[in-house]
């Protein structure tokens, strides 16, 4: 696997980011985009996005192909989830450095990245146990029935910036390992990981037109949903674009499962360790600035906590080190874009106007150079109805809520459109009890601030927060990417009539 293309340019001259389609790059047909380095600001190279055609083409391949990958053995199937593991922890670093070029996120946190969505390929080296059907023997005389998994054929994975190795391997690893065949079309922002991932999966012995890979934009992924031979959607990003795919595709016939955004709380109950959950705040808040499905963005103190956690906290945020993510050392990157600063800038700078109080602000942080940087700010004092906590920030910014009791910091959480994940910091077990009981979050961390689940359990929230019944990964994923058929089997005694015209019984 060459992977020239897919590093960040050094000479600065534009590299073209290609699809892959039927086993092979292609340059695509006429429209791209800019990507940049967002620790410099620098356009580093150009992505092709596929026009409708291209997306058509690309399913008809896809369609082409699944046939004979659904043929092939279980065990075979196995041994290509066995060697992608290898041969992308062999080369996580690698891949590390090829989401930093284009995110910004540290090379550290890309390792970690990496290694959650390897926990996906583990998973799937087991799929011939995840594939296993249903037997009953003798549901009436001479008469069984039995349950298999089949794949649904040819689907999509259409995934979001902020994860550019970790959802698609969250997606793809497991359509595939179920039989079908993809067409995966990544953030058109950070695309590099995806190529990449493909020419790994080729590397282990995927079949060309198994794995395709489609850049693009609206034009692309509206494409995606209207394609009849696409039977299925998978999506991760914004609530907006997550309502959207779910009714459109679901409109078309096609099943779908849509992760939208979040705006996730970690409430400080005032028995909790409060230098423990100072800590859990910075790296919750600030890892990755922000700018992670998972992040805590408000911290919700309860009773007389506030004053002394908010100081904690603050005390704490001079010691995180911002700069370019592939230096040793730093702790937190850029944003993804200028726009993402730009945006998250007008939520600092909008907070002490509509009533609260910016205890650090992030836009005084000097970095030098034009990369997309902002400092982690702490915000006090907010409150619903200010636009810093009603919507979904996406970067470094934690907003503080003040509550008097337990009832109340619930009550906040469960009204939130939102309802991905959460957490709460206590020492006491009734309380964490009660938490995990009365709330409507889908992921709950108990003194976990960023509760993701390990790869043997699924992932999703609820609400605003997920479209579709089915969540991300695991035993779920392998629902999503396969339809069940139950046959009822009977061989009779061909001395014994078969006529009869009442409803069959058994
Ligand atoms: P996004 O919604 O802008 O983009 C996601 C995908 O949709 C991309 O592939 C993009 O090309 C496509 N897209 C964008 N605009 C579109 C349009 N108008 N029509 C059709 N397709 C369009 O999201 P993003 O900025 O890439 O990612 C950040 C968002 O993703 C945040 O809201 C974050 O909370 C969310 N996210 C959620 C989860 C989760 O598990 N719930 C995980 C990761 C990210």
């Amino acid at each position: 696997m060459s992977s020239s293309v897919l590093a960040a340019d050094p000479a600065g001259t534009t590299t073209l980011i290609p699809h892959v389609v039927g086993g092979a790059r292609v340059d695509g047909d006429g429209r791209t985009g800019p990507i940049f380095n967002p620790a410099t600001g620098e356009q580093t190279g150009a992505v092709s996005l596929a026009s409708a055609d291209f997306v058509h083409e690309a399913a008809r391949i896809a369609q082409a192909a699944q046939p004979a990958w659904r043929a092939t053995g279980l065990g075979k199937r196995q041994q290509v989830m066995f060697r992608l593991r290898e041969i992308v922890s062999q080369r996580a670093e690698e891949l590390a450095r090829v989401i930093t070029a284009e995110h910004g996120k540290t090379v550290p946190d890309a390792l970690g990245e990496v290694a959650r969505g390897l926990e996906n390929v583990e998973f799937c080296t087991s799929l011939m146990h995840h594939l296993k059907g249903d037997y009953s023997e003798q549901v009436a005389g001479g008469v069984d029935v039995h349950q298999v998994r089949q794949p649904i054929g040819v689907v999509a994975c259409i995934t979001p910036f902020n994860f550019p190795a970790m959802v698609p391997l969250w997606m793809v690893t497991t359509a595939i390992a179920a039989g079908n065949a993809v067409i995966l079309k990544p953030s058109e922002r950070d695309p590099s990981a995806a190529v990449w991932l493909a020419e790994a999966f080729a590397e282990a012995g995927l079949p060309a037109g198994i794995l395709n890979v489609v850049h693009g934009d609206k034009e692309a992924v509206d494409a995606i949903l209207d394609d009849p031979i696409i039977r299925a959607v998978s999506f991760v990003g914004s609530t907006p674009i997550a309502k959207y795919i779910y009714t459109r595709a679901a409109e078309n016939g096609k099943r779908v499962q849509a992760l939208g955004g979040a705006k996730n709380h970690m409430i400080v109950m005032p028995d909790a360790d409060l230098d423990s959950a100072a800590d859990a705040a910075i790296s919750a808040g600030y890892g990755s600035a922000g700018e992670r499905c998972m992040a805590v963005s408000v911290v919700v103190a309860v009773g007389g906590v506030a004053d002394e956690l908010v100081a904690k906290i603050a005390e704490r945020i001079p010691a995180v080190t911002v700069g370019d993510g592939t230096q040793p050392g730093v702790e937190m990157g850029p944003l993804i874009t200028r726009d993402a600063l730009d945006r998250v800038t007008g939520f600092v700078a909008g907070a002490e106007g509509e009533g609260a109080r910016v205890v650090v602000d992030g836009r005084a942080l000097e970095v030098g150079g034009d990369g997309f940087f902002i400092g982690p700010s702490l915000v006090d004092d907010v409150a619903p109805g200010m636009r810093v906590y009603d919507e979904e920030i996406f970067g470094p910014v934690l907003s503080v809520v003040r509550v008097g009791t337990y009832d109340e910091a619930v009550a906040l959480i469960n009204s939130n459109r939102y309802a991905n994940g959460t957490a709460v910091f206590t020492r006491d077990g009734k309380t964490a009890r009660q938490f995990e009981f009365d709330i409507e979050v889908g992921m709950v961390g108990i003194n976990v601030p960023i509760p993701v689940p390990v790869g043997a359990f699924s992932f999703g929230g609820w609400k605003d927060s997920l479209f579709g019944d089915t969540h991300m990964y695991g035993p779920e994923a392998f629902n999503f990417y396969t339809r069940r058929k139950v046959v009822t089997t009977r061989w009779p005694d061909p001395s014994e009539s078969q006529i009869s015209l009442g409803f069959p019984t058994h």
